[in-house]
């Protein structure tokens, strides 16, 4: 569903940037360039997701139009050319996302972040941790209004049930003090089970001792606020820890994905692979190993242009994510492919593998205007007890064959000393 953004701005120049941005974003954008024509557009139309509203409009030169989107429960941006304390304690004493003084072209760089996080927010789910609910409740208004998902706990007993049940919790949020089991021990116990990298604390005490941040932070804590905070400065802890999980996450997908076909790279295979085939051969699955390669791929590229040839490489890794939506696919290098499959019996896999090579033989592929065929050829290793990097070579020692043998078919390893 299309998200709309209502921005309330009487400047043309500025009010062209946001929409930009927004736009840039997926927003819809409604403009209102007046408090009337706020009030006019609101009484037909209450549907959005969220506003920037300028501070001063030609009808409403102090704020006026702030709370009346506030009060049709719109989450919104302030935007301010008044940079004095009176006005922004007055703007951030209302329940608003954010505020941000109009100085230069950082601020629109910054409300473009904003947007951002708040539709992708609600991917990142928050566990707030106090056994006072007034606390809690006032931490998790301020969440919500950013758009986070979130879980609330009166203990850390509780708050590991929590985690348990909620697999999609990135951050904790804990009070020290409370029963049964206190915020330093929480942070202790959730250190056990997981790394920084999967989830970031951030410890809260009204207690006037300094010590207490860095007893979280020695516990294994990311991040400490003291009570009472201002929203500000809790947005900004939060928003900075969420960031670099994130960024932790995206760098670690980079290192593990082909960044052409969105398989899995060879690094990546090796590692889930091998998890697998240890797991298979306890539990005695039947599975195999398959190398797939492209025939006289170098061809596609000659007569129809790499970037031809890149499309082809990627319909393919599609095909073949549906094709062995259960199995282990990945994109080694080049246009060589592999498959771990498990499952069926030998025979299944086999025809499994077979009947892929067959639908791809006889399809013809779009590609950048075109209409492509080619063919693939396939090695494969049955149930092998061998160590992963032997199951590799042997499978590709039957690919060599297969290409030996006039490509456009699949050679099993090892099959014909059996014949
Ligand atoms: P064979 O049937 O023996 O496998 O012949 P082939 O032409 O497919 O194999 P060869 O190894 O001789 O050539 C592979 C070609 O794959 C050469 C290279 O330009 C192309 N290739 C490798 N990676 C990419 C890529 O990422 N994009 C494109 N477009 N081409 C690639
Ligand atoms: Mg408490
Ligand atoms: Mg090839
Ligand atoms: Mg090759």
């Amino acid at each position: 569903m299309v998200q709309k953004l209502l921005v309330v701005e009487d400047s043309k120049p500025i009010a062209t940037v946001i929409k930009q941005i927004a736009q840039s974003l997926g927003y819809e954008v409604v403009l209102a360039t007046s408090l009337a024509e706020l009030e006019e557009i609101l009484s037909g139309d209450t549907g959005f997701f969220a506003a920037t509203v300028d501070y001063a409009l030609p009808d409403a030169n102090d704020g006026e139009a702030i709370a009346c989107v506030l009060s049709h429960g719109i989450p919104s941006v302030v935007m301010t050319g008044k940079m004095d304390d009176e006005t922004r304690q007055k703007i951030l004493a209302q329940p608003v996302i954010d505020y941000i003084p109009k100085e230069n072209s950082q601020a629109f760089l910054y409300l473009k972040r904003v947007l951002h996080w708040q539709q992708t927010n609600e991917n990142n789910a928050i566990l707030v941790v106090d056994d006072s609910s007034s606390a809690r409740n006032h931490i998790v208004e301020l969440l919500k209004r950013r758009n986070f998902t979130v879980f609330v706990a009166n203990n850390g007993v509780q708050a590991l049930e929590r985690i348990q049940q909620y697999k999609n919790i990135k951050m904790v949020i804990t009070d020290l003090e409370m029963p049964e089991m206190n915020g330093i021990e929480l942070t202790n116990e959730l250190r056990k089970n997981y790394t920084r990298e999967q989830l970031a604390i951030i410890g809260i005490s009204g207690a006037e001792n300094g010590i207490h941040s860095a007893r979280f932070i020695k516990n294994g804590a990311d991040d400490f606020l003291r009570k009472p905070f201002c929203p500000e400065e809790f947005y900004c802890r939060i928003t900075q820890n969420i960031e670099s999980l994130n960024n932790i996450a995206q760098i670690q997908h980079a290192a593990n994905t082909d960044y052409l076909t969105e398989l899995s790279n060879r690094r990546a295979f090796f590692r889930h692979a091998n998890q697998r085939i240890v797991e298979y051969s306890k539990r005695k699955v039947p599975y195999c190993l398959a190398m797939l390669d492209i025939d006289y791929f170098k061809k596609v590229n000659d007569e129809y242009g790499h970037d031809v040839g890149d499309q082809v490489l990627k319909i393919l890794a599609l095909y073949m994510r549906k094709h062995f939506s259960s199995g282990l696919t990945a994109r080694l290098g080049g246009e060589e492919f592999a498959v771990l499959l498990h499952g069926l019996d030998s025979d299944q896999l086999y025809n499994k593998l077979d009947d892929f090579r067959r639908e791809i033989g006889v399809s013809s592929i779009p590609a950048g205007g075109n209409q492509l065929s080619f063919t693939l050829s396939i090695g494969v290793v049955f149930d092998s007890t061998e160590e992963l990097s032997k199951q590799m070579s042997e499978a590709d020692s039957a690919l060599y064959i297969a290409k030996e043998q006039g490509r456009n078919q699949i050679v099993i390893s090892g099959a014909e000393e059996h014949e």
